[in-house]
C-alpha cells in the first residue's frame, strides 16, 4: 500500500514528489507516455527562476527527477490504462500491474495538438514549437508562422510580434477565435493572414532547422514553398484524463475542474499542472501546482491518522 501515487513525470510531478518525499511519504510516480512533459519537448528554457544563463528543458526535468530520488522518490515506466477510484484504497493500473494507494495526484499534463505532419516531429525543439512563450525569443528578426485560428493561435501571433513578422495560416477563412482575441490580431500591422491555407510539411531536417513550409491552399488546391525560421503551432491541447474518464470531475474539454486549491471532486485525490490549467501552463506555474498538491496530500494524511 502506498502513501501517494503521482500520475506525471512533468514538471509538477516531480515537484509534488520533492515534497513528498521529504515528507518521508516515499512517493511511487508514474512516469507516463511523455516521460519529462512538455519540458523534455523544448530546447533552452530562459524564464524559471533560478537559471541565469538558461537550462535546457530536459536537462531541467531530469535534474528534479534527480533531486525526488534523493530524497526516496520512486519512479516507475509506463502508462496508467485503468484506476479503481470507487473505494478505499484507490488503485491504479499500470500496463497491467495494480497499485493501491492511500491518496493520488494527478500530473498527467496536457499534451500539445500537432499537426501530424511528416517531419513534424524530428523538428520540434529545432524550430518547431508548441510555445511561444517558451520560444519566441530565439525568433528575434525572424520570419515566424503560426497555425491555428483559435484564441492561442491569435494570443502566440500576437506574442510573437515581439520578435519578428509573423504569418498566421488558419485552414479555414472563418476564426473560432473570441472577437476580442481575433480583433487584436487583426489590427496588428505586424501579422499577416493566411485563410483557406493548411500546411503540407516542414524542412530542412537535414539542417536540423526549420527554413521552410509547404503550404496548400484548400480553395484552389495550389500549392506554395515559403521560407520560415520557426513554426508555432497552435491547434489546442489535449488534457490527459482519458483514463480518468467518469471518476475525476472534468469540463467539456477534459481538463480537472478544480474544487480550490489542489482539491479534485474526490478527497484524497488531487491536481497538479496542466491536467488542470487551460490559461498558464508554464513550467514554474506547474510546479508551484506540484508543490500545492504534495502539501495537501500531507495535511489529508495527516487528518486520515497515517
Ligand atoms: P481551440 O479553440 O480548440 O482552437 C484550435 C484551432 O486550431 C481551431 O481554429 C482549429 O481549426 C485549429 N485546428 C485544430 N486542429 C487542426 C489541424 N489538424 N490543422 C489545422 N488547424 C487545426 O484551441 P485553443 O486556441 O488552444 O483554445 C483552447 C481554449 O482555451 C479555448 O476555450 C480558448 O478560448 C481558451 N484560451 C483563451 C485564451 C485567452 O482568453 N487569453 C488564450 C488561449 C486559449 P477549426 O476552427 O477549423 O476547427
Amino acid at each position: 500500500m502506498r502513501n501517494v501515487v503521482i500520475i506525471g513525470s512533468g514538471c509538477a510531478g516531480n515537484t509534488a514528489a520533492i515534497y513528498t518525499a521529504r515528507a518521508n511519504l516515499k512517493p511511487l510516480v508514474i512516469a507516463g507516455h511523455e516521460a519529462g512533459g512538455q519540458l523534455s519537448l523544448t530546447t533552452l528554457v530562459e524564464n524559471y527562476p533560478g537559471f541565469p544563463e538558461g537550462i535546457y528543458g530536459p536537462e531541467l526535468v531530469d535534474n528534479m527527477k534527480k533531486q525526488a530520488e534523493h530524497f526516496g522518490a520512486e519512479y516507475m515506466h509506463g502508462s496508467v490504462i485503468d484506476t479503481d477510484f470507487s473505494q478505499r484504497p484507490f488503485r491504479i493500473n499500470i500496463e497491467g500491474e495494480w497499485v493501491e494507494t492511500r491518496t493520488v495526484i494527478i500530473a498527467s499534463g496536457a499534451s500539445a495538438r500537432w499537426l501530424g505532419l511528416p517531419n513534424e516531429k524530428k523538428l520540434i525543439g529545432k524550430g518547431v514549437s508548441s510555445c511561444a512563450t517558451c520560444d519566441g525569443f530565439f525568433y528575434k528578426g525572424k520570419k515566424i508562422m503560426v497555425v491555428g485560428g483559435g484564441d492561442s493561435a491569435m494570443e502566440e501571433a500576437n506574442f510573437l510580434t515581439r520578435f519578428g513578422e509573423v504569418t498566421l495560416v488558419h485552414r479555414r477563412d472563418h476564426f473560432r477565435a473570441s472577437k476580442i482575441m481575433l480583433d487584436r490580431a487583426n489590427h496588428n500591422p505586424n501579422i499577416r493572414f493566411l485563410t483557406n491555407t493548411v500546411v503540407e510539411d516542414v524542412h530542412d531536417v537535414d539542417k536540423q532547422l526549420v527554413s521552410s513550409v509547404l503550404l496548400r491552399n484548400v480553395a484552389t488546391g495550389a500549392t506554395s514553398v515559403e521560407a520560415v525560421d520557426g513554426l508555432f503551432v497552435a491547434i489546442g491541447h489535449i488534457p490527459n484524463t482519458a483514463v480518468f474518464k467518469g471518476q475525476i470531475e472534468t469540463d467539456a474539454d477534459g481538463y480537472i475542474i478544480s474544487k480550490g486549491g489542489a482539491k479534485t471532486n474526490i478527497a484524497g485525490i488531487f491536481h497538479a499542472g496542466d491536467v488542470q490549467d487551460r490559461v498558464y501552463r508554464q513550467a514554474v506555474t506547474a510546479a508551484g501546482a506540484g508543490c500545492m498538491a504534495a502539501i495537501e496530500v500531507e495535511r489529508y494524511l495527516e487528518s486520515e491518522g497515517h
